[in-house]
């Protein structure tokens, strides 16, 4: 087998706060991504989702751990042999509104990539890269003479994709892409994204807080919990058998996946990663919890081939029938 194009080995990001006290928003991730893979990562606002992405692309240097990434350890370099790497990894913002400035056109929008890494490119080249470019992401080449207010969401997310790609990146880290588009949208982007994938060969870092959009999209998918992965699988097994409460519950709050089921299942928010629980970190609103689970941090431990939970109560889960088969969410 190839070796991953991503390898994360116990990465840690870790912000100083008031007090002296600090919070840990990324505490001891692992996981790889193969080339050509979809590895979705999903959890509530606060999980540490975004601070992984952009420790995973060193735009904020890790507290721990190590980053592997074509073969090369990244971890540490220095910020000029950084940006050797930086064209080979791309991020995708939440927001394409934001995220685009309104006073360039998408022309000058995307020729600063192409700027920065491929600088001996001439003007009627790069003009044609563009045009390319907009072409890929479903988007008409005089696009590139227009700016981003012209366009709807949708569209915008489309520039803000092609941005990202025009230097042929082959890791994507999107941020929560399609959060901030109508539903009927979500799944054209998805769609585009998928559809991407298979052309360039790309490898997605999919990051969102909705596991529907998540399973739509990825072919595994790592559940985030207080800046933990409490469980990684193939999206099929993860939804046909979670095999961690948090996960279950998760799917219990989707209303196509199993909200049919009692959306009472997670209550309150997500605890402060500042003075997270003792032992497992979702014991506190666990509806398997016992006085025991405070006293370990629970590890990942390989529950059926390649899916892994951190719980002190598998069996309980396991055998609950609220855990049962969660629908696959379709496209369109
Ligand atoms: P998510 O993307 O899953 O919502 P984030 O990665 O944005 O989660 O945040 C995880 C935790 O880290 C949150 O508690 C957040 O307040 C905290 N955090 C994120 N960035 C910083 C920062 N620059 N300084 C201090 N705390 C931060
Ligand atoms: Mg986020």
């Amino acid at each position: 087998m190839n070796s991953p194009l991503l390898q994360v080995t116990d990465l840690a990001k870790h912000y100083p706060v008031a007090g002296g006290r600090t919070l840990r928003a990324v505490n001891g991730v692992s996981f790889t991504l193969r080339a050509g893979e979809v590895l979705g990562v999903v959890g509530e606002s606060g999980s540490g989702k975004t601070t992984l992405g952009r420790v995973v692309l060193r735009l904020t240097p890790p507290s721990a751990g190590e980053i592997v990434f074509r073969g090369q350890d990244v971890t540490h370099l220095s910020r000029r042999a950084l940006r050797k790497v930086r064209r080979h990894m791309q991020l995708v913002f939440q927001d394409p509104y934001a995220s685009l400035n309104p006073r360039m056109s998408v022309e000058q929008i995307l020729a600063i990539p192409l700027q920065v890494h491929e600088p001996s490119l001439g003007r009627a080249d790069r003009r044609s890269r563009i045009e390319e470019m907009l072409r890929t992401v479903g988007l008409f080449a005089e696009a590139a003479d227009r700016y981003p207010h012209e366009f709807s969401g949708g569209q915008r997310q489309r520039i803000g994709i092609a941005r990202a790609l025009i230097c042929r990146p082959e890791l994507l880290v999107a941020d929560e892409p399609v959060s901030a588009l109508d539903v009927s949208v979500q799944a054209q982007v998805v769609n585009l994204l998928l559809d991407l994938r298979e052309r360039l060969g790309l490898s997605i870092l999919f990051i969102a807080h909705d596991i529907a959009v998540v399973g739509m999209i990825s072919d595994r998918i790592a559940v985030m919990y207080l800046g933990r992965v409490v469980e990684i699988a193939d999206t099929l097994s993860l939804f046909n058998r979670p095999r961690h409460p948090y996960t279950e519950a998760l799917f219990s709050a989707v209303p196509d996946l199993g909200g049919r089921r009692d959306r009472i299942l997670l209550q309150g928010d997500v605890p402060s990663p500042v003075s997270p629980p003792s032992g497992c970190p979702f014991r506190t609103r666990c509806r398997y919890a016992e006085p025991d689970c405070a006293v370990e941090v629970p590890s990942l431990v390989e529950r059926s081939p390649g899916h892994l939970a951190a719980c002190h109560r598998p069996e309980l889960v396991l055998a609950s029938p609220l855990s049962d088969v969660a629908p696959l969410p379709r496209l369109r």
